[in-house]
């Protein structure tokens, strides 16, 4: 989708902060970090979000790059790794996105 953010990034029409890409996945430094380690793992494939992801290969792809990146970032105190999905959650990317975040602790619940 070529008025999506993240498929542009993805296909490096706009230039991210790469920390992994293969033929399925694509992870990328957040913009607007919320913690020291601030990276989002996508689909290449434009996916509104979980809700509608539906492809369980896909899907471990996507969760096995997020353990390994947390592993390469250094993150052995732990980690989140959460998927905002739709209004209520405060989705504002509408291309399905794992935050993995480290490097401080985290309250719980969240906000
Ligand atoms: P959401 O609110 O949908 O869960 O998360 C979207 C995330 O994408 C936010 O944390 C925001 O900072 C990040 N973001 C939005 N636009 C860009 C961008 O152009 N580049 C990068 N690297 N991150 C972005
Ligand atoms: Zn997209």
């Amino acid at each position: 989708m070529t008025d999506c953010i993240f498929c542009r990034i993805v296909s490096g029409e706009i230039k991210g902060d790469l920390v992994y890409q293969d033929e399925s996945v694509t992870a990328f430094r957040d913009v607007n970090p919320q913690a020291p380690v601030h990276v989002l793992i996508v689909p290449n494939t434009h996916i509104a979000s979980i809700a509608t992801l539906g492809d369980a290969e896909l899907s471990q792809r996507l969760l096995a790059a997020a353990v390994r990146i947390a592993e390469t970032e250094g993150l052995s105190h732990g980690f989140r790794l959460v998927t905002n999905t739709g209004p209520d959650a405060g989705q504002s990317v509408p291309h399905l996105h794992w935050h993995l975040l480290g490097g401080r602790p985290f309250g719980w619940p969240p906000g």
